[in-house]
């Protein structure tokens, strides 16, 4: 693709994108004087879109002329209320309806994953998971290795890119499950990385980490309504993810969980139970010992947070609207073009450290600004762009093919190139 630098041309690849009218669908937040921000921050809170409220409205009307009834005569029943969501998020992330449920938040569900799939046992009991791993992630990690009276200092091994590189190359996590493999217990990977971008293939790792014996999970935070997962055909045994950052359903809404259907009848696979995963016939008569319901499902604790499902079920008829294989389609091109605008700027300062292969990426470019500091970034807020900046020094973008445009990118790259030749020493 030859993309040109030039406001017009953003203009006509807008005027000519077929998904270009789902930014109508979204609020998008308005400055002062009435323009839009330029908001580049969809990896960190997804814009609400304009049905959200609709959604959410008809479950506080069905409760205030239902009360408890609303269980079973909601226009939607509560009592199966997350069955609804279900086929549309498998789709999603690429699993079959049996592998998904929602639930709960990301980091709790990333715990009851370790308690089915982090079974220390004999000299096997390490977790490889990235040595820059979102700090959530590292925290449930060293709380269940020492839960399990695992040192961490032993227990975790931590996967860094090699000196002087940004990204871990797939051949250094392949050879660290090659020596390492027998004595790793769980490998869990963030896919999409939050920080660099990186998005690691699957089912490579999936398959080397079975054939030494080990469970492979992944979070998937950053993947979810941002490229195509393919959850199912990975191999992963579990997989979590949120729904409010690419999947626009509100601050803290609730998370989504994938195990594989190998596990889907194990009755006997070590859980933390609650009510609302037991078998669905005998839920109510609360006198029987557990009986898991077929799948994911089981994994569910208590009876969900509707208002919150509500947002994620207004959420889900987009994408199932948009496709994500199409959503991926633009976003490559999105961020190919935002890949093509930073790189013309020709300021030896900038360093894209998200891979340049778009099999290796999503809709995130990690921009690093060499000697700069948070100033830099301060200005461009300024001037409209909502984006996100990591310390030292590293500006996180994220196009998103749901409600960004191409002239988005384009004003974005005029004012780091304004703001770069401001600083020029
Ligand atoms: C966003 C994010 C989280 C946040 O966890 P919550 O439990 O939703 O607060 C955790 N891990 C990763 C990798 C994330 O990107």
């Amino acid at each position: 693709m030859t993309f040109q630098n030039s406001l017009q041309y953003a203009r006509e690849m807008d005027a000519n994108d077929p998904l270009g009218h789902f930014r109508d669908q979204f609020h998008i937040p308005m400055q002062k004087d009435g323009t839009p921000f330029v908001y580049l921050c969809g990896n960190s809170l997804g814009l609400q879109p304009k049905s959200t409220k609709k959604s959410i409205n008809q479950e506080l009307l069905d409760w205030q002329n239902y009360g408890v009834e609303g269980h079973l005569q909601a226009k939607n029943p509560w009592l199966p209320y997350h069955e609804f969501l279900t086929n549309a998020m498998a789709e999603v992330v690429g699993a079959k309806p049996i592998e998904v449920v929602v639930m709960n938040t990301l980091t709790v569900n990333l715990h009851l994953m370790m308690v089915s799939f982090y079974r220390p046992e004999g000299k096997r009991k390490k977790i490889l998971i990235e040595y820059d791993a979102f700090p959530s992630d590292k925290y449930a990690v060293e709380s269940q290795l020492k839960f399990h009276g695992v040192d961490p200092e032993e227990g975790m091994i931590e996967l860094k890119a090699r000196e002087g590189e940004e990204l871990i190359r797939i051949e250094d996590i392949e050879k660290v499950i090659e020596e390492q493999g027998d004595e790793i217990a769980l490998i869990m990977l963030g896919n999409t990385n939050y920080y660099t971008g990186q998005f690691f293939d699957m089912k490579r790792i999936t398959k080397l980490g079975h054939a030494k014996g080990c469970k492979v999970g992944f979070d998937c935070a950053h993947g979810a309504g941002n490229v195509d997962l393919q959850l199912h055909d990975s191999g992963a045994d579990f997989a979590v993810w949120c729904s409010y950052k690419y999947m626009n359903s509100g601050p803290g809404s609730l998370a989504g969980c994938f195990v594989h259907e190998r596990h889907a009848h194990d009755k006997e696979l070590p859980r933390f139970a609650g009510w609302w995963g037991h078998n669905k016939e005998t839920r109510f008569k609360m006198r029987d010992g557990f009986d898991p319901i077929p799948g994911v499902e089981s994994w569910q604790l208590s009876n969900p947070p509707i208002l919150s499902m509500a947002a994620i079920k207004a959420s889900l008829e987009i994408f199932q609207e948009a496709g994500i294989k199409n959503l991926r389609k633009k976003a490559d091109i999105l961020t190919g073009y935002l890949e093509f605008l930073v790189d013309n700027i020709g300021d030896d300062r900038i360093k894209i450290i998200t891979p340049r292969d778009v099999k290796q990426r999503g809709s995130q470019l990690s921009i690093q600004v060499l000697s700069a500091d948070k100033s830099l970034f301060d200005k461009i807020s300024e001037a409209g762009v909502i984006a996100d900046w990591r310390e030292p020094d590293v500006i996180r973008i994220a196009p998103t093919a749901l409600y960004n445009s191409y002239e988005d990118v384009y004003r974005f790259s005029e004012l780091l190139k304004e703001q770069l030749s401001a600083t020029k020493s």
